[in-house]
C-alpha cells in the first residue's frame, strides 16, 4: 500500500467532519477527467508517507479532527488496507471510503467488520457509456452494479453516497435518465461539477452551467430521495 498524499485537515472531503483525507496511489480505471493523474499513472514517483507518520498524526490530533477520509486512486485494491483501517479506527476515528465500486467484495468486508462508517462511490456515467467515462473497453458492470445494490439494498449498516462528476463533453441528458432509474431508492447523490485543473488526465473538458445542472438534479429527484450539486455558485 502506497500513501501517496496527506491532507492534514479538511471540512470537504468528510461532510459534516473536521476530517484528514488520505490518498492511496493507484486505479484500475483510467477516467479521461481523472483530477489525481499522477496517482493513476505514477504512483510510484509519488510521495510514500508511512503509516506510522500518519497514525502519529492522528494520534496527536485526537478531539480535533473526528474523521478520516480514504481515497485515492482507487483504496479498495490496496494490499492491507484492511490492517491499516484497524489501526485507524483503534484510534476512534470514523472513516469515509471513496471507491469507483469496482470491488463490492472489500467494501462488504470493510462494513462487516465495523471498519468503515460511511462510503462515497462514484457513479461513473449510465450504464452503456462507463467504457467511455472510466477510460477502460470492458468495465466489470457486475461488479459496479453489485456495489451500488449493496449499498441501496444491503443493510449493512452503512451511510453512503452516491456522486457523478459531470463533464459537458461526456455527459448527456440520457446518462442521468438512466441513472435515475439505475439509483431508483437511493438516499443520497451528488452532482459535482467538473474543474479543469493541471492534474487532470486528459485537459480541455469543460462543466455544464448551474442551470443545466439543476435541469439534471430535476430528473434525479424523481427517484433518489436528496440530490445535490457541488463545485459551483
Ligand atoms: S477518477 Fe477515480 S476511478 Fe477514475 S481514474 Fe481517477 S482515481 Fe481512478
Amino acid at each position: 500500500m502506497r500513501i501517496c498524499g496527506f491532507n492534514k485537515t479538511t471540512l470537504l472531503d468528510y461532510p459534516g467532519k473536521v476530517a484528514s483525507t488520505i490518498f492511496l496511489g493507484g486505479c484500475n480505471f483510467r477516467c479521461p477527467f481523472c483530477q489525481n493523474s499522477v496517482l493513476v499513472l505514477e504512483p510510484g514517483q509519488q510521495p510514500d508517507y508511512s503509516q506510522e507518520e500518519i497514525l502519529a498524526f492522528l494520534k496527536k490530533r485526537k478531539g480535533i479532527l473526528d474523521g478520516v477520509c480514504v481515497s485515492g486512486g482507487e483504496p479498495t485494491l490496496a494490499k492491507k488496507l484492511e490492517e491499516f483501517l484497524h489501526k485507524i479506527k483503534e484510534l476512534g476515528y470514523e472513516i469515509k471510503l471513496d471507491t469507483n465500486g469496482s470491488r463490492p467484495e472489500i467494501v462488504r468486508k470493510l462494513a462487516e467488520e465495523g471498519l468503515i462508517d460511511k462510503v462515497a462511490m462514484d457513479i461513473k456515467a449510465c450504464l452503456d457509456n462507463y467504457s467511455v467515462l472510466t477510460g477502460v473497453s470492458d468495465p466489470d458492470m457486475d461488479k459496479i452494479c453489485e456495489t451500488v445494490d449493496m449499498l441501496i439494498h444491503g443493510n449493512l449498516n452503512l451511510d453512503y453516497e452516491f456522486r457523478t462528476t459531470v463533464v459537458r463533453e461526456l455527459h448527456t441528458q440520457k446518462d442521468f435518465e438512466e441513472i435515475a432509474e439505475w439509483l431508483k431508492g437511493a438516499k443520497e447523490y451528488y452532482l459535482q461539477a467538473y474543474k479543469d485543473s493541471e492534474g487532470v488526465l486528459k485537459p480541455g473538458f469543460t462543466s455544464y452551467t448551474l442551470e443545466e445542472l439543476k435541469g439534471f438534479q430535476q430528473i434525479l429527484q424523481q427517484t433518489i430521495s436528496s440530490v445535490g450539486i457541488r463545485g459551483i455558485d
